[in-house]
């Protein structure tokens, strides 16, 4: 069985800028959480194309108390709708709740399933029989691509700040498979690699 793992926040809904603090963070209210254009057709694609299609999110907004698990099921309901209005669907959606420094004592570990550990991608290869060689990890951070090649995932890097990104990918040794500008282009990537067999390194 093969999957396309997609982070979520920067992928699927729109990021949230707090004026206050001066970051850019995940939602934390079912208000803030909006889709990003293109989405649901990209995820019909992959389910057409008989990939499972798997959410793998860090939320540590929960062991930092910034939300609830509650809203969260909220906001997972919110985007199942408006994913069945354009006949796409989830497979599944795993999230990790923790974060070491967190104030919540309940999440606040240091856990195996925070990217970039691989925890999620593990649990979710059991529970579908998933062959890794043949799976992909769409993600907007250095952090998923980790993820992603720790388990042998082909990965794509969803991102806009091309620059910093490579100075930071050098740095680091971090290369992705592909830098795209959204999950539309993601989707045609894997597509097409998967008709041509090719290579899909593709910097645009
Ligand atoms: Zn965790």
């Amino acid at each position: 069985m093969k999957a396309v793992f997609l982070d979520r926040d920067g992928v699927i809904n729109e990021l949230v800028y707090y004026r206050e603090a001066g970051v850019i963070d995940s939602p934390f209210t079912v208000a803030q959480f909006h889709l990003l254009p293109g989405v649901g057709q990209a995820i019909r694609r992959l389910n057409q194309a008989d990939y499972k299609v798997v959410v793998v999110s860090n939320q540590p907004g929960i062991a930092k108390n910034h939300f609830t698990p509650d809203t969260l099921h909220r906001m997972d309901e919110k985007l199942k709708t408006a994913l069945a209005e354009e006949r796409a669907h989830l497979d599944a959606i795993y999230y990790c709740y923790h974060h070491p420094e967190g104030e919540n004592p309940r999440y606040n570990i240091v856990c195996q399933c925070r990217k970039p550990e691989p925890g999620l991608l593990l649990q979710a290869g059991e529970n579908f029989k998933l062959d890794f060689e043949k799976c992909y990890m769409v993600g907007d951070n250095l952090t998923d691509v980790q993820t992603g090649q720790r388990v042998g995932c082909k990965t794509i890097l969803i991102g806009k700040t091309k620059c910093e990104m490579c100075h930071l990918m050098d740095e680091q040794g971090i290369k992705p498979d592909a830098i795209v500008s959204s999950l539309t282009a993601a989707v045609t990537n894997i597509l097409n690699w998967e008709e041509s067999h090719g290579d899909i390194h593709r910097f645009c």
